[in-house]
């Protein structure tokens, strides 16, 4: 049984290290092998100089493909600190908490006062119901009872 022949050499003509992790072998030709870095730096390029093209005719890059500037306030306006940032383990989106805290304050308030108005509104039902059934009724006119 032959040696099977290396299928490449120790480096690509850039000069990369390669190992079979690095070598990329189309299933149709195993003679035919790719180094990985070149591969990514080409398809790097390849997109770039698209880019460049479209921008040229007046594309604009899609905002939600371009990294927004790390914000160092929240929306409240208070610092990202470790000590005041939540990030959610299940999305990694970070929270204030300082926003988050004033938010529950203010949606307690709320409910304290929603609650506040809800009582008096059933005393005012109740004190309706009370005085109607404790106010006299009111006898129109004898003629009409009969005789
Ligand atoms: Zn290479
Ligand atoms: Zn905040």
């Amino acid at each position: 049984m032959t040696e099977l022949p290396k299928r490449y050499p120790e480096c690509c003509k850039k000069g990369h290290k390669l190992s079979d992790d690095l070598v990329y072998t189309p299933k149709n030709g195993p003679s035919k092998w790719r180094c990985r870095v070149c591969l990514r730096a080409s398809y790097k390029r390849h997109y770039e100089a698209k880019c460049e093209r479209r921008k040229a005719e007046g594309w604009v890059p899609n905002a939600s493909r371009v990294v927004p500037p790390k914000k160092t306030i929240c929306r409240g306006g208070h610092p990202w600190l470790p000590e005041t940032t939540y990030v959610s383990p299940t999305t990694t989106h970070r929270q204030c908490r300082i926003c988050r805290k004033l938010r529950l304050d203010r949606l307690a308030a709320e409910r304290k006062i929603r609650r506040a108005a809800e009582k008096a509104a059933r005393k005012a039902r109740a004190k309706a119901v009370i005085d109607e059934l404790t106010t006299p009724v009111e006898v129109s006119s004898a003629g009409d009872l009969p005789a």
